[in-house]
C-alpha cells in the first residue's frame, strides 16, 4: 500500500483507513471510561537554568489503559480533540497538575514556573479564563507561577478571539508560551499579532542543530526574535550534552530535554528538585 497508485494496492490502502477509524473509535470509547474511572495521570519534566538548577515543569498528561496498554498523548489527545471529550480532558489535566504542584510547591518551601498544555478546543471555550482562575483560586497557587502552552494551529481559527483570551489570562498574571515554535505556517505574522510570553524552540530544530549550520541558525534568530519581543525562550527535546553546550554558548538560558530528566510522577520530581544540583550544569539525572 505503500505505492498508491499501484492498481493492486487500493483496496490495502482503503482498509489502513478503515483500520484508522476503527482504532480512533476504539480509543475514544476506552477514553471516556478512562475519564471517568481516573485511569490517567499526569508527569512532570523539569525546565533547568544554565547552572543545571530545576526552574520549571511542563506537565505532561499520561494513559495506561488495560486493554490498549499505552496510548500517545498525541494519539489520544487528537481523538479527544475530534469526538467532545477534549473538555473533559482539558478539565483533568488543569486540575489535576494544579493540586500536584501545590503539593510539589508546598513542600519544596518555594514555586517554579508550572508550564500546562492547553487544546485549542479549550481556549475557545467562553469560560476557559473562568475555569483556570478557579482552579487557581481552589489550589492556592499564584497565577504567576502558571504557564499555558499553545500551538499555532490554534490560533489560526480566530485570531481576535485568541487575543482576546490572551489578555484576560495576562491580565491576571498567567504567561502565555508558543509550543513548537517554528514548525507553523505563520510563526511571523503570529509573533506580531500576539503578546506572548514566551517561545519554545521546537526540538526539531534541536535534533539536527550539530550537523545542519542552517538549524543552528534558526535557533540563533529565534533566540533573537525572542529577546527583541522581551520574550523568555525554552528549547525543547535537548537530548545530548555537545546541544546543551552550543546552545548555551547560543545565549539560551531555559533547557527542557532527556538529557536533563524525562518526565516523572511528582514524587520523583520532588526528589531532583531537592537534590542540589548547583555547581554541576548539564548533569544528566
Ligand atoms: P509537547 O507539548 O511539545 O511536549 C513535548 C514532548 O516532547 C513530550 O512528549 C515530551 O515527553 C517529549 N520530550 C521532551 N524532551 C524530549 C527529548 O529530549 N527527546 C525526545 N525524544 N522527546 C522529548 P509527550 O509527553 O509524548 O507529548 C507529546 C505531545 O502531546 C505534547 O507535545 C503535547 O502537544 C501533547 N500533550 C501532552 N500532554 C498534554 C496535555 O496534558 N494536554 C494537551 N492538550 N496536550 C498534551
Ligand atoms: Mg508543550
Ligand atoms: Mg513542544
Ligand atoms: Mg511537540
Amino acid at each position: 500500500y505503500r505505492a498508491k497508485n499501484n492498481r493492486n494496492s487500493v483496496s490495502l490502502y482503503r482498509s489502513e483507513m478503515e483500520m484508522d477509524y476503527l482504532r480512533q473509535l476504539v480509543v475514544e470509547q476506552r477514553l471516556r471510561l478512562a475519564l471517568t474511572d481516573k485511569h490517567l495521570h499526569m508527569v512532570y519534566q523539569p525546565q533547568v537554568d544554565n547552572e543545571g538548577l530545576v526552574v520549571g515543569l511542563e506537565a505532561l498528561v499520561r494513559w495506561q489503559d488495560e486493554e490498549l496498554g499505552a496510548v500517545s498523548p498525541q494519539e489520544f489527545v487528537g481523538v479527544a480533540e475530534q469526538s467532545g471529550l477534549m473538555l473533559s480532558l482539558g478539565h483533568f489535566v488543569l486540575d489535576t497538575s494544579l493540586k500536584e504542584y501545590a503539593e510539589l510547591r508546598e513542600k519544596l518551601g518555594h514555586g517554579l514556573d508550572l508550564a500546562i498544555n492547553i487544546s485549542v478546543i479549550q481556549f475557545e471555550q467562553p469560560q476557559f479564563v473562568k475555569e483556570v482562575m478557579h482552579l487557581l483560586h481552589t489550589h492556592q497557587v499564584p497565577p504567576q507561577e502558571l504557564v499555558l502552552e499553545i500551538t499555532e494551529s490554534l490560533v489560526m481559527t480566530n485570531v481576535d478571539q485568541v487575543l482576546n483570551t490572551i489578555k484576560r489570562l495576562q491580565d491576571q498574571g498567567i504567561r502565555l508560551s508558543m509550543d513548537d515554535f517554528g514548525t507553523g505556517f505563520s510563526s511571523l505574522s503570529l509573533l506580531r499579532d500576539l503578546p506572548l510570553n514566551e517561545l519554545k524552540v521546537d526540538k526539531s530544530f534541536v535534533d539536527s542543530m550539530l550537523d545542519d549550520p542552517r538549524a543552528a541558525n534558526m535557533i540563533r534568530s529565534i533566540i533573537f526574535i525572542a529577546q527583541s519581543h522581551a520574550m523568555d525562550v525554552v528549547v525543547e527535546g535537548v537530548e545530548l550534552q555537545a546541544q546543551a553546550e552550543k546552545l548555551m554558548s547560543m545565549g539560551c538560558r531555559r533547557f527542557q530535554g532527556y538529557y536533563f530528566s524525562r518526565p516523572e510522577r511528582l514524587e520523583r520530581i520532588l526528589e531532583i528538585c531537592t537534590q542540589d544540583s548547583r555547581g554541576m550544569p548539564f548533569k544528566a539525572h
